[in-house]
């Protein structure tokens, strides 16, 4: 069986963001090329994002319009899932076909902290979340994880480490919540079982697994003292378990991609860079298995394009934020069928060796100019 915690944390380590990142106003004409370059055809070629619908997405949705001269068809829905049962409508509409996922990231160049964006449009022009709709999905689990890091305490009886653990983190009977992988906190007895050592009023105390007792050298609480377990409480302790609507793009689809990795995430640095990242690798997963398969896109040329979109905060005075992004994977479909996937430095590769100028793009300014120019009249 595939071991899912490897599995999670070669995922995350898999997505290189240090060179790999670049800006949005040099990755779409690069893109727009890699496509020529396949044979895509100009003027036939429909684009299509897979964007939350936070208004910071905006920026790269006007530069994908500049460099394919044509808006772009809105695949996604809020926190970047992307609309599975759009394909048919989105293949009606073009004949060279483009869609470019990303999940977002809000980052703040005074800080330098990632997660949050500034509000230039709100009354104090102050810091939220970002992607908020990530951060409203993973606020419930941090919670639960810092509830279990202060009431996991280490203590010292009788000479032996041991893990005091809250009764409510005990309990079986839960259907949802943190729960604790004992085999990695607490030595069995000789009966196999987890048999405390000690009952407290409101937890009960085990002896730390032999590994802890081992590797946890450093922490030396005396007899009676106790410290908790803090930062020790790492991934392979604990999952988390909710019921959630297994619908497919029901409404928890996003927390259905992201649970398995949440202990990773609630642990990480930067959660909701974790996060982001986690969502478009599961969103690519999912997604391109859909395009790969549905016959709307039979015959046609199809680019699947993942990667996460970093905002940069706009300063005041500034009109629009810079965005960077960093591809994650793609899948390509010819017209005759052929299926493959270029992986991260594949397709990084890819992009870098087209060039940053793209001699198709429209001006837009005159574009709208024209647009805006004349009634035409609505017979009715
Ligand atoms: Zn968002």
């Amino acid at each position: 069986m595939l071991n899912s915690a490897i599995n999670v944390e070669e995922l995350l380590r898999a997505f290189r963001i240090d060179n790999a990142i670049m800006s949005y106003g040099s990755f779409v004409p690069r893109l727009y090329n890699f496509c020529r370059s396949m044979g895509f055809e100009p003027g036939r070629m429909l684009p299509s994002r897979a964007f939350c619908s936070d208004e910071s997405q905006g920026y790269p949705t006007i530069l994908i319009a500049k460099h394919f001269g044509t808006f772009p068809f809105n695949h996604g829905r809020g926190g970047a899932i992307v609309a599975t049962q759009r394909h048919g409508p989105f293949a009606e509409h073009g004949q060279d076909l483009v869609i470019i996922q990303a999940s977002h990231v809000g980052y703040d160049p005074d800080s330098r902290e990632f997660g949050t964006y500034r509000r230039i449009h709100a009354e104090r022009a102050e810091h939220t979340t970002s992607c908020g709709k990530l951060a409203a999905v993973v606020a419930p689990y941090l919670k639960e994880y810092r509830f279990a890091q202060r009431s996991i305490l280490l203590e010292r009886w009788h000479g032996k480490l041991c893990v005091r653990i809250d009764n409510g983190l005990l309990r079986g009977n839960r259907t949802e919540g943190l729960f604790l992988n004992l085999r990695r906190l607490v030595e069995r007895d000789p009966d196999g079982e987890f048999t405390p050592v000690r009952t407290y009023s409101t937890s009960k105390s085990f002896v730390a697994a032999a590994s802890l007792q081992r590797d946890w050298t450093d922490l030396e609480p005396q007899e009676g003292q106790r410290t908790s377990i803090g930062a020790r409480l790492v991934p392979n302790m604990f999952s988390f378990q909710r019921e959630l609507d297994e619908t497919p793009e029901g409404r928890d689809q996003q927390e259905l991609g992201l649970i398995g990795a949440m202990p990773w995430i609630v642990t990480s640095r930067r959660p909701l860079l974790a996060a982001a990242q986690i969502n478009t690798q599961v969103e690519f997963d999912r997604a391109f298995r859909t395009a790969a398969q549905a016959p709307s896109y039979r015959g046609k040329r199809l680019l699947h394009i993942s990667g996460l979109n970093i905002d940069i905060s706009p300063q005041l005075g500034e009109t629009f934020p810079k965005t960077n992004f960093v591809p994650w994977a793609a899948y390509v479909q010819s017209r005759d069928g052929d299926q493959r996937i270029l992986e991260q430095s594949e397709l990084l590769a890819a992009l870098l060796e087209q060039s940053p100028e793209n001699p198709d793009q429209v001006d837009l300014e005159a574009a709208i100019a024209a647009m805006s120019s004349d009634l035409v009249q609505v017979e009715l």
